[in-house]
């Protein structure tokens, strides 16, 4: 009722406010996508987003900052670590402090004292991954309240209000979401009304000069479904679009199949973002495929469980083998978290001080926005491919690589050494 209540007052608030919004120089593209290098070889490519707070510079991890803060870091710390663009997520900026609050703070940029982009989702992937009582309708996601059990709604029209109140740089439209493993009508279902709650998103967007909404392929893990969406949704004036419905259990050769099909169909000279996606080779794998965005919360949340990223994986640093190692995370990193502290140190503090949460954090950030400048640098000098291969052996040095890797890869024409 508490998250209904603030939905409706931030509806209200918005209507009062529709002209002046509407009138701001409405040609102004809140958007534009430079492609600066192809390679030759796969799907690759580098390039540059201009938006209202900042450029970006493509193929980007976007780390997710939940509650309107990263946890453990500064913004500062964020922009020291070469971070463009994080994530916001809706459900729970709408649910704490509020639309209304965020949109008299001047939005979150100003709220959270961040000046670069950003990008929020719908809340629709929360509401159904995180209250067990969610139903979909077509009206939106219906739920109980988690504070008193009465009913709630999130419409589409909701979720761009919120998102126009938060004030992102790329908004997300509320899209069908299904388990990525369900089979049957259901995933047809979902992808059609996918399609008919983005038209409903673009006709609630209330500062389009802004704002980019992105749409969300849909389509669970049926080729067919999945071509069709993309067919439909890139016949909207829209300046990027995201794969949605991955990265949730399914097999990783149906996973990287959906990509594939996906960029095939996508425009090239717009941003294409998988959502949900993190690791390492995945984020490789998926340049490779034609992707330029990613966000995941997987390097924030496993350096607070005491872990810190590393090209063959990731060291759990509770681990007794580190209590005496004097050397840092990563002795190639030039972090200040292992410019100054030993694994030894780390061990000690893991996940006991708040300050491990911290310094893991940091190397973390450093870790991915490293791989994704190697890759964007290697897709500049046309040596994408030879990147690839050289990755590969340094996490699987006997060479016993994963299937879906080699049919990934053979499938952009790059072969494992
Ligand atoms: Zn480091």
């Amino acid at each position: 009722m508490r998250f209904l209540h603030k939905l409706y007052c931030a509806a209200v608030d918005i209507a009062f406010n529709r002209s002046p919004i509407k009138m701001a120089s409405q040609k102004k593209t809140p958007l534009s996508f430079e492609i600066l290098a192809e390679c030759q070889t796969t799907k690759a490519r580098t390039g540059r987003m201009t938006l209202v707070h900042h450029h970006v510079d493509t193929p980007v991890f976007m780390p997710v900052g939940t509650q309107g803060t990263l946890k453990g870091l500064l913004p500062q710390q964020l922009e020291q670590l070469d971070c463009q663009i994080i994530l916001g997520n809706t459900y729970h900026l709408g649910n704490r402090p509020g639309a209304d609050i965020l949109r008299k703070a001047g939005g979150l940029h100003k709220f959270m004292n961040w000046k670069r982009a950003l990008l929020t989702d719908s809340g629709g992937f929360q509401m159904v991954s995180l209250l067990e009582l969610a139903e979909i309708t077509e009206e939106g996601v219906k739920f109980k309240s988690p504070y008193n059990e009465s009913e709630c709604m999130l419409t589409p029209e909701h979720s761009i209000q919120i998102q126009n109140a938060i004030g992102a740089d790329i908004i997300m439209q509320l899209d069908d979401v299904v388990k990525s493993t369900l089979t049957g009508p259901r995933v047809e279902e979902a992808m059609h009304r996918t399609i008919r709650w983005m038209d409903r998103c673009l006709s609630a967007h209330e500062r389009p000069s802004e704002q980019s909404i992105f749409p969300i392929v849909q389509g669970g893990l049926n080729p067919e479904l999945r071509a069709e969406c993309a067919r439909q949704l890139t016949k909207r004036e829209v300046n990027g679009f995201a794969v949605g419905g991955l990265s949730g259990g399914e097999s990783k050769d149906e996973f990287w199949r959906m990509v594939h099909l996906s960029t095939d169909i996508l425009p090239k000279n717009k941003p294409r973002y998988l959502m949900g996606v993190g690791f390492a080779v995945d984020l490789i794998v998926c340049c490779a495929l034609g992707i330029d965005m990613f966000d995941c919360v997987f390097p924030t949340r496993t350096a607070r469980f005491g872990c810190g990223l590393v090209k063959t994986g990731q060291l759990n640093l509770k681990q007794a083998q580190y209590k005496k190692d004097l050397r840092p995370i990563d002795e190639t990193c030039d972090c200040m978290t292992c410019k100054t502290y030993t694994r030894a140190y780390l061990h000690h503090i893991a996940t006991v001080e708040t300050i491990s949460c911290h310094l893991l954090t940091v190397h973390n950030i450093a870790f991915q926005m490293r791989l994704m400048r190697d890759i964007r640098n290697s897709i500049k000098e046309q040596r994408f491919s030879k990147f690839v291969q050289n990755y590969m052996l340094t996490v699987y040095p006997d060479k016993d690589y994963p299937t879906w890797i080699i049919n990934a890869l053979k499938a952009v024409n790059i072969s494992l050494l």
